[in-house]
């Protein structure tokens, strides 16, 4: 349902009862420059190549007739409260595009210009956020993660105000546009607004039309149709967060308004890949010091999600009893599916009742000898009969390994040649498994941000550089990308600045 009013111009947060979407056009921008465009994307998803007269299109100017732009209206939980109506406040949808497999992509600027949703905000983005989204969601693509994806990213040619992320003063930020792309922008948010508003012949309407257009696997009818949504949805959350523990990433803003009810790695903020492993990483500096979204809580708090949903989906379910098994049996079935993971990255074929142990002690391991999370495995690759320990991972950690630490890595390497021999798969099948499962570049935070200060002097090799490196995360083209984290950047958090 369209409630369009006239917002344009008008700061003030409005509560627009009773409708999921208002119609709104992008700011409109002057002196648009294209830093960079994803050609491939643009062909999958049926747009094409790109042309010098699109760019306005990626800005959000001059719009074909038969675009009707629109931002949508979610609800939420920040930071573990109840935060009521938010919506979408920078991004605005362009409506879907069907390339010629019939397949539909929804279509979306982000920072093009207030909507009603922006309350006091500006609708804008700064080049450093646009770019960190831009870069990192195709990273998370290629890296096999499911996630929205990034089509353009372009210069809108003003400068906005903001404060500035490693100094703390406040100052002017050149804006940028992206337009990023995805099956669907669905967040839990979504049904929690209308839910929460009592409106659940809206709420009804709104499941039938996801599990209609997203879930083909659903084929169930009446409440049952309804009980395996929300299934498939905590099946999908939990595969999702298994994935992200699988390549190191930290979210670092879990609010449910950021939760993908698809299953997809949605809204890059003050995400974060992990060097050093740590379960208590929290790039997220306004997340300190309760570091509820660092890294080892994903799952905890991907259920805590859930069960905001099921409170929303409620009214249609009816059945508690059957939410809290469901929600009961989440864990479980993360953690399984979490060390299945591990297995993989490990190379063992199979989950065996003594690898909880293993993993626990392996998780202690790199904790302490302050292990990089991705170079560990890709060094592990690397390992023989007669390899020197010292000199396989002194390069992967952050501090200096001690003839204590040598030990402690002989004899967990010791345990882990054990385990391998209980291998039912070749030594050549446990390394191709591996190979799959461990990635040889990260787009690690440090990259970005040299890759950023590039881009404000009106460079691009490192950005074709990373592009290159992260569409290939399973090779290593560029050794000097697959190391540790140089010193100096050890304060380099994801930062959560807009
Ligand atoms: P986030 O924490 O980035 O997911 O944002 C939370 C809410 O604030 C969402 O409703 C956003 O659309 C909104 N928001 C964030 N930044 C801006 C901005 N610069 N202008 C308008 N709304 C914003
Ligand atoms: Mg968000
Ligand atoms: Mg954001």
């Amino acid at each position: 349902k369209n409630f369009s009013g006239d917002f344009s111009g008008n700061p003030m947060q409005r509560a627009t009862l009773k409708v999921l979407f208002s119609t709104i056009n992008p700011a409109g921008f002057d002196h648009p420059k294209l830093i960079a465009f994803n050609e491939k994307l643009s062909e999958e998803i049926g747009l094409g190549k790109f042309n010098e007269q699109d760019l306005d299109f990626l800005v959000g100017n001059n719009l074909p007739e038969n675009v009707q732009p629109y931002a949508t209206a979610y609800a939420g939980h920040q930071f573990g409260n109840w935060a009521g109506q938010l919506g979408d406040g920078r991004a605005i949808l362009a409506g879907e595009i069907m390339n010629n497999a019939g397949e539909k992509t929804e279509i979306q600027w982000k920072g093009a210009g207030a909507t009603p949703y922006s309350r006091h905000a500006d609708g804008r983005a700064v080049l450093r956020s646009s770019v960190r989204e831009y870069l990192m969601s195709e990273a998370m693509f290629h890296l096999k993660v499911p996630t929205t994806r990034a089509l353009s990213l372009c210069f809108t040619g003003e400068d906005i105000i903001r404060d500035m992320m490693y100094d703390g003063n406040p100052g002017y930020e050149q804006g940028a546009v992206i337009i990023r792309t995805a099956e669907s922008f669905l967040r839990f948010g979504h049904f929690e607004l209308i839910s929460a508003q009592r409106e659940y012949k809206m709420l009804q309407d709104l499941v039938d039309f996801t599990i209609q257009n997203y879930f083909p696997e659903i084929t169930s009818s009446g409440t049952d149709r309804y009980k395996d949504f929300f299934k498939n949805v905590c099946t999908r959350t939990a595969d999702l967060m298994t994935e992200w523990f699988r390549v190191g990433f930290v979210h670092g803003v879990m609010n449910t308004d950021n939760m993908s009810v698809l299953g997809l790695t949605i809204d890059y903020g003050p995400y974060s890949m992990m060097d050093e492993y740590d379960l208590n990483f929290t790039p997220n500096t306004t997340d300190l010091p309760g570091r509820r979204y660092a890294f080892g809580k994903q799952g905890q708090i991907s259920q805590w999600n859930l069960w905001q949903l099921a409170n929303a989906l409620h009214p249609l379910i009816k059945d508690e009893k059957f939410l809290e098994d469901t929600l009961n049996s989440f864990g479980n079935y993360f953690w399984e599916n979490h060390d299945k993971m591990l297995c993989r990255k490990f190379g063992f074929d199979q989950l065996q009742e003594t690898d909880e142990e293993f993993f626990s002690n392996w998780q202690a391991l790199m904790q302490e000898l302050q292990l990089d999370h991705t170079l560990f495995f890709h060094q592990l690759e690397k390992l023989q009969d007669s390899t020197n320990l010292s000199s396989l991972f002194e390069n992967v950690s952050y501090s200096i390994l001690t003839s204590d630490a040598i030990v402690k890595l002989e004899n967990f390497i010791k345990k882990y040649r054990e385990r391998l021999s209980a291998n039912q798969i070749s030594q050549e099948d446990a390394l191709e498994l591996m190979k799959k499962n461990n990635p040889k570049f990260i787009l690690r935070n440090y990259l970005l941000f040299e890759c950023i200060e590039e881009i404000k002097e009106g460079k691009t090799k490192m950005l074709d550089k990373l592009t290159h490196a992260l569409e290939n995360p399973y090779e290593e083209l560029y050794p000097e990308f697959s190391k540790r984290r140089p010193s100096g950047y050890d304060d380099i958090s994801g930062c959560s600045m807009l």
